[in-house]
């Protein structure tokens, strides 16, 4: 049990289950340590901080057995790593964006990995909170990567509507899209959905050929069929998450509905990671031994993440290939 929420915590965010892949000794001393304070304002903060700033869907959104509550925010803070803030007359931005995480002078770099606005480890009163970094490109989140893959098997590649009406060219129901249409748990109208639609080559709402979709590790390919247009010199390509961001965001909230998503939690264009939640200090505290400093594997991991985030954000703005 203990491994299990190990691992969800350790991904970094416990809500969505983002993937930072690390392993805490701090952090599960902060788990397993029972009653400690630690334990206590740790839980106390999994229960409390479903951030808005996560923007992929917890499973139970995507799959809810009881009604969803409605969304609820935090109360607005003075100032948040979510907004611009001034520090003596710089300005600095919302988000992390730097790899940096002390100054010179010891100080917390704003912008950093341990940014000041996310909290203070030596104020017990103090919370902790989420920042987030905006990634250059949106990544496949390995939670959600084989629902993305299905669905985008059930969804025309061109006008992004369902492959199949709900009644055949010839005016005849379509009685297994009905009868799909008819079952009440949703996970299970998805696999259906997928196992019907997805062999389908032809949308019968524009008449366009479909692609086939593959997953290979943890990104999807793309087949184009040999009369459909395509991007680049080959039939199977890499299929970014971009472009199923694109994809989906043609859907309506009726077909994906259909689909058995809600499209107030979770549209299929949100489990694809676009913005990665950074968990506040207070999960991943510095070690302090014989005078030095150590980081947290956790930050280790966020340095290395923003690090290779500004590489490919500076490769893109130099108009480098995808
Ligand atoms: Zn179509």
């Amino acid at each position: 049990m203990h491994g299990s929420l190990f691992s969800l915590l350790v991904v970094g965010c416990c809500c969505c289950g983002v993937v930072i892949a690390s392993t805490s000794p701090n952090l599960l001393g902060a788990i397993v340590g029972g009653t400690s304070l630690r334990s206590e304002r740790f839980a106390s903060r999994l229960s409390v901080y479903t951030s808005p700033l996560c923007l992929t869907p917890s499973y139970s959104s995507l799959f809810p057995l009881s009604p969803p509550l409605p969304l609820s925010f935090p109360p607005q803070r003075e100032y948040s790593v979510t907004q611009k803030y001034t520090v003596n007359g710089a300005e600095v931005q919302a988000g992390i964006y730097r790899s940096e995480t002390f100054n010179q002078s010891g100080q917390a770099v704003y912008g950093g990995p341990n940014d000041p606005r996310m909290g203070d480890t030596a104020d017990l009163g103090c919370p902790g909170w989420f920042g987030h970094i905006e990634l250059s490109r949106p990544v496949y989140h390995l939670g959600f990567i084989d629902e993305v893959k299905k669905a985008l098997g059930c969804v025309c590649y061109s006008c992004g509507k369902l492959k199949n009406l709900l009644t055949k060219p010839d005016g005849q129901p379509d009685h297994e899209m009905n009868e799909i249409m008819g079952i009440k748990s949703r996970k299970k109208r998805l696999n259906r959905m997928h196992s019907y639609l997805t062999p389908k080559k032809i949308c019968q709402h524009c008449q366009s050929s479909q692609p086939k979709y593959y997953r290979k590790d943890l990104h999807i390919e793309i087949e184009f069929p040999v009369d459909m247009e395509m991007a680049g010199p080959d039939r199977k390509q890499f299929f970014p998450a971009s472009e199923a961001i694109t994809v989906f965001s043609r859907m309506s909230d009726e077909d994906v509905r259909y689909l058995g998503l809600d499209p107030v939690y979770s549209r299929p264009e949100w489990l694809v990671v676009s913005v990665l939640p950074v968990p506040p200090l207070h999960v991943r505290p510095s070690i302090f031994a014989g005078g030095s400093q150590s980081h947290d594997d956790l930050t280790h991991q966020l340095v290395n993440v923003i690090k290779a985030n500004l590489s490919l954000k500076d490769a893109s703005d130099k108009g480098e290939s995808r």
